[in-house]
């Protein structure tokens, strides 16, 4: 329980206030962030991440356990023009991650677009998680303020 108003200083008051106003800013920018991962097209980020997982298989973390890269490369048959290492194959897209071993799962060919959402997305969840922690903590705070 809180203490009662009548119970608090004049400091603990404007402490109090000043706490709370802090907290509502922080609340507001918390808001604005949301509202801008809304802007996000997750379901084209559901299907990157379905197509990664359907190659890694469930037990990788699609967001935290790898990334995506693109790159050029040899077929390895003989008599190709990328044989001389000059004229390549690609570029196409690959997830790299590590079970313990460094590993490249190849996911199709290079697509701008496919990968700069996949990036925009990973970043906003990694934000979102942050947030999180941020809005934990503030409750935190909320709570010992009540108590001064
Ligand atoms: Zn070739």
């Amino acid at each position: 329980m809180s203490k009662s108003k009548q119970n608090k200083s004049t400091e603990n008051l404007i402490m109090e206030r000043e706490v709370g106003k802090i907290i509502s800013e922080i609340k507001s920018l918390a808001d604005k962030i949301k509202e801008n991962l809304g802007k996000i097209d997750w379901k084209k980020i559901d299907e990157v991440e379905n197509k990664i997982s359907a190659k890694v298989g469930s037990d990788v973390d699609v967001w935290e356990g790898g990334t995506l890269v693109s790159k050029k490369v040899k077929c390895g048959k003989r008599g190709c023009k990328c044989e001389t290492g000059k004229h390549l194959h690609g570029p196409y897209l690959y997830f790299v991650f590590s079970d313990g071993k460094r590993k490249e799962v190849y996911i199709g060919a290079y697509d701008k677009k496919f990968s700069l959402t996949y990036i925009k997305g990973k970043r906003a969840h990694r934000a979102l998680k942050y947030l999180d922690q941020a809005l934990k903590l503030l409750r935190r705070v909320e709570k010992l303020v009540e108590y001064v």
